[in-house]
């Protein structure tokens, strides 16, 4: 059946396309407002009347006052600040850290160095939704604990902690919290002030605004170090000439808030209908995101007896984005922390999908994607086929017929070798290669770990190459399967294509 190809992003939690009011004013603050907000001179204090305005703005969106908003490069950062600034504050006094396992990497990470600098750590477990275990956190907290820290909404799942709740029992033995709010912004109400914390974090990349530049609200009192070192910007809390069009771009997004939480209801709605319109499609789907106290534009879904990367590329290939739940697509094979935390098997999670929406998604997207799960679940969408690393043995690797098409990137190549007679191409310029490619062959295309292939292989597939298949779990997958034929063949007979 013949249909309208739509574009339709569904990956909001990743990241928001910028709104027509944030370009807008970041035009004007590139055209006209050049100067260093750090002089004195009208340019630059002209310059400095904006950065002002903008923290004020800010500041009014999430209620916090102007001084307790210090700019940064990202909301990474501003969780790197608040922990080492809590860490630098109290150890040795206090050593302890309470989070969960669900936070992002952002804090894991810096949780993880500031274990090897002596924090004791402690994760609160969360349960089948996502929700921390309030009487563990209260046990876990003491005298010695220095900060508790929890997102208020996951990024993952979408499920909305009792912040205030948290915060409360943080304070009670003289513990700091900090609250990742960068998914909260802007889809749940969000006031620093009635959550109680002593800090939080902000991303403007999520609420429609600029990539890098976020926020570190710090509570008047709160022990605040820099963590980068230089000028005095920021009152010198974080060193570098501000980057103001992004500072102003962030503020105006701030604007837009309020309109952005009268939709939420919608945005609910809406997803809600796009829930039933999977489980009409496929009565088997796992909603692992929470009916209640979830984040009305997340929803995140096991796909039972289907793989998230060959699905995630058959929705692209109709202009459909939407996440893996596992952290399949950031190059790695690990299944997602946060779906293990809740207890999905490795098996789920390889077939979850996040879709997260926005306040830009309409009917008809809901509509259309619908319909384009429907037809990838139903096996009426034309998809290409899967070769398990089992199937390919010598009688595929040295078939005539055989096209290997190797897509991984130029590190992983280093670190392992590839299938024998492999064709190397590089996978984000895959289309640049198709002429040299034989059209009477059948391709298999192969990655490192599985996610990427599919996508080339769609690729292919629309541009008129019959015989398509992926290698699933990629190179790894084939080498922890055949280990006897990676001994003997890998990277046997390797041709790199020039790009034509
Ligand atoms: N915290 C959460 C919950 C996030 O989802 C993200 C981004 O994905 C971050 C922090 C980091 O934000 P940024 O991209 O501004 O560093």
């Amino acid at each position: 059946m013949f249909r309208l190809r739509r574009e339709v992003y569904l990956d909001n939690n990743a990241t928001t396309p910028v709104s027509a009011h944030v370009r807008k004013r970041m035009n004007q603050v590139l055209r006209r407002y050049y100067g260093n907000p750090s002089s004195l001179y009208r340019a630059a204090r002209d310059s400095a009347i904006i950065l002002e305005d903008s923290r004020e703005t800010v500041a009014r969106s999430i209620g916090a006052e102007p001084g307790e908003i210090v700019f940064t490069g990202s909301a990474t950062e501003a969780n790197n600040t608040a922990l080492a600034a809590a860490f630098e504050d109290a150890f040795p006094r206090r050593k302890k850290i309470v989070s969960t396992p669900i936070e992002h990497a952002s804090v894991l990470s810096t949780l993880e160095y500031l274990k090897s600098r002596g924090a004791e750590i402690v994760f609160c477990p969360v349960d089948r939704k996502g929700r921390l275990d309030l009487a563990a956190l209260e046990e876990a907290v003491d005298e010695n604990t220095l900060l508790v820290c929890t997102m208020l909404a996951n990024n993952e799942i979408g499920t909305v902690q009792d912040v205030a709740a948290i915060a409360r029992i943080a304070h009670q033995p003289g513990a700091l919290m900090l609250a990742d709010c960068v998914q909260a912004l802007a889809k749940i109400p969000v006031d620093v002030g009635e959550l109680g914390v002593d800090y939080a974090s902000f991303s403007a990349h999520k609420i429609h605004g600029p990539k890098g530049v976020g926020c570190l609200y710090a509570r008047t009192g709160s022990p605040l170090t820099p963590f980068i070192h230089g000028g005095h910007q920021e009152t010198g809390l974080r060193a570098g000439t501000e980057s103001l069009h992004n500072i102003a771009g962030f503020a105006a997004a701030c604007e837009q808030i309020d309109s952005a939480l009268e939709r939420a209801a919608e945005v609910g709605r809406l997803k809600r209908q796009l829930a039933e319109r999977l489980r009409a499609a496929e009565p088997e789907i796992v909603v692992s995101s929470p009916r209640e106290g979830c984040l009305p534009n997340t929803l995140n879904v096991v796909f039972p007896g289907t793989n998230n990367a060959l699905l995630m590329a058959g929705l692209d290939d109709q202009g459909i984005s939407v996440s893996a739940g596992s952290a399949c697509d950031t190059q790695e094979d690990a299944p997602s922390h946060v779906l293990e935390a809740i207890g999905l098997s490795d098996e789920q999670a390889r077939q979850t999908l996040r879709i997260s929406l926005s306040t830009d998604t309409s009917e008809r997207d809901v509509a259309y994607a619908g319909r384009a799960f429907c037809d990838l679940l139903s096996g009426k969408a034309d998809t290409i086929n899967v070769l398990t690393p089992a199937q390919v043995g010598e009688k595929i690797l040295f078939d005539d017929r055989t096209y290997i098409l190797d897509v991984r990137w130029a590190l992983e190549r280093k670190l392992m070798k590839g299938l024998p007679n492999s064709h190397e191409i590089v996978f984000l310029k895959a289309r640049k290669y198709f002429s040299q490619i034989p059209r009477d062959r059948n391709i298999l295309v192969v990655c490192q770990s599985g996610p990427n292939a599919p996508f080339v292989a769609y690729q292919l597939r629309s541009r008129g190459f019959r015989n398509v298949s992926f290698l699933l779990t990629g190179v790894t997958g084939w080498r922890l399967a055949r280990p006897d034929l990676f001994e003997k063949y890998a990277g046997q007979n390797v041709t790199a294509l020039e790009l034509a």
